[in-house]
């Protein structure tokens, strides 16, 4: 006898992950210059290379013992500073170390924010379109997720449809901006906007509605789009942030949670984040790469390679005659499907070894997303195939 729940998300496949599969089956095949494959959002630009003096300085010039060992459960303290540091740089925030949690990527530390909120009854509000994994995320911490709708073409947030949404079970509201599959970058106007209505309504049910800012696409960002620091805007926010995407270590696992100083009840907030990552199991980040960190923190990703692809793709696409999301960020395209079935549009396409995943998954049916962190030369000789399948 096992958890069905657990059984039932480990035995299926999410989409994704069955067309990246089915990808690589077809690329031993036909060849892999054959398969167009933009399902799958795994950075194809490699890590700046001081990334990796880091690693050979910290294991030249440390103690083996202290590099491998375990590290406080909430994180190196050296790792903690120089994320506070560069965030009151960048963002003047008044982050302190003790406001840091050095998580294993966004992921995990998603979990564990929605852990800590999960309050009897809670209910969790996601922006279509939404990363997937919010679903399990939410509903395994025993809150239900509500799905607000989306916000289409522009893909900001529909606020009116928030308000109707907000009831006294709600405890949290997710925002990933840059996002995750639309690319769009949500405005100053729209965050303040939205905290005023949190705000009121956390004074109408008598307790703080937090946003939950997953961030894993913050620097990667094009044409110099702001993309407004949440807890500037609104303090009660917790943001889950990773080097995933932004120094291209996804494998890595690393990342961090910080709970602002001026959040409701801060002490007990970043203490139910750190025991609940602690009940998964998820504390004591990788201990090399918190070092490396602490030592990289300052770094940005050179986008020149995205950013090429994001405009041949947006031009190429747009020229062919689809309806394209405008791409501030991240490292995805949202495009309408043509006959209004992404679908059956992902199904076609796939006929024709082009790999793009529908939105429905994203809470944004007749949509599709496309990776745009491929190869550039992939991205010129998919375009035909888009053009027939238009
Ligand atoms: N959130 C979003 C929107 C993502 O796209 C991803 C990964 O693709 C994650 C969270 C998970 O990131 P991590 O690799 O840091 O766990």
């Amino acid at each position: 006898m096992f958890n069905q729940t657990c059984y039932e998300l480990g035995s299926n496949r999410s989409c994704i992950r069955e067309l990246f599969e089915y990808g690589r089956s077809r690329a031993a095949i036909v060849g892999p210059e054959n398969v167009f494959d933009y399902s799958l959002g795994n950075p194809s630009i490699p890590a700046p290379p001081q990334v990796e003096q880091a690693i050979r300085d910290i294991l030249t010039d440390m103690d083996p013992m202290a590099v491998h060992g375990y590290t406080s459960a909430v994180g190196d303290l050296a790792a903690r500073q120089a994320i506070a540091e560069d965030l009151n740089e960048r963002y003047a925030a008044g982050v302190r170390a003790e406001d840091l949690f050095i998580g294993c990527g966004a992921a995990p530390e998603l979990v564990a924010a929605f852990r800590a909120l999960a309050v009897p009854g809670a209910e969790i509000l996601a922006v279509a379109p939404y990363f997937p994994e919010y679903k399990p995320f939410v509903e395994c911490a025993g809150a239900a997720l509500k799905v607000v709708p989306p916000d289409v073409p522009g893909f900001q947030i529909r606020l009116e449809a928030v308000e109707a949404m907000l009831t006294p079970n709600t405890v949290a509201v997710i925002l990933n901006s840059p996002n995750n599959p639309a690319g769009t970058v949500y405005t100053r106007q729209t965050l303040e906007k939205l905290a005023a209505l949190l705000q009121r309504k956390s004074e109408e049910f008598d307790h703080p509605i937090f946003i939950v800012a997953d961030e894993p696409y913050r620097e990667l960002v094009y044409g110099g789009v702001e993309v407004p620091f949440i807890p500037n805007i609104y303090p009660n926010t917790v943001v889950c942030y990773s080097y995933s995407k932004s120094l291209s270590l996804p494998g890595e696992r690393i990342g961090y949670v910080y709970v602002p100083q001026q959040a409701a009840e801060h002490d007990r907030l970043y203490a139910a984040i750190a025991g609940a990552a602690r009940a998964a199991g998820h504390v004591c980040a990788p201990s090399l790469w918190q070092k490396v960190i602490a030592r990289c923190a300052k770094l940005r990703p050179d986008l020149e390679s995205y950013d090429r692809n994001r405009r041949a793709l947006y031009d190429g696409l747009t020229a062919l005659g689809y309806e394209v999301a405008k791409p501030d960020g991240a490292f995805y395209l949202f495009v309408k499907a043509p006959g209004g079935d992404a679908n059956a549009f992902s199904e076609k396409a796939k006929q024709n070894d082009l790999l793009v995943v529908p939105g429905d998954g994203f809470g944004c049916p007749g949509y599709f997303r496309v990776c745009y962190c491929v190869s550039h030369d992939m991205i010129i000789r998919s375009l035909p195939v888009f053009g027939e399948l238009i």
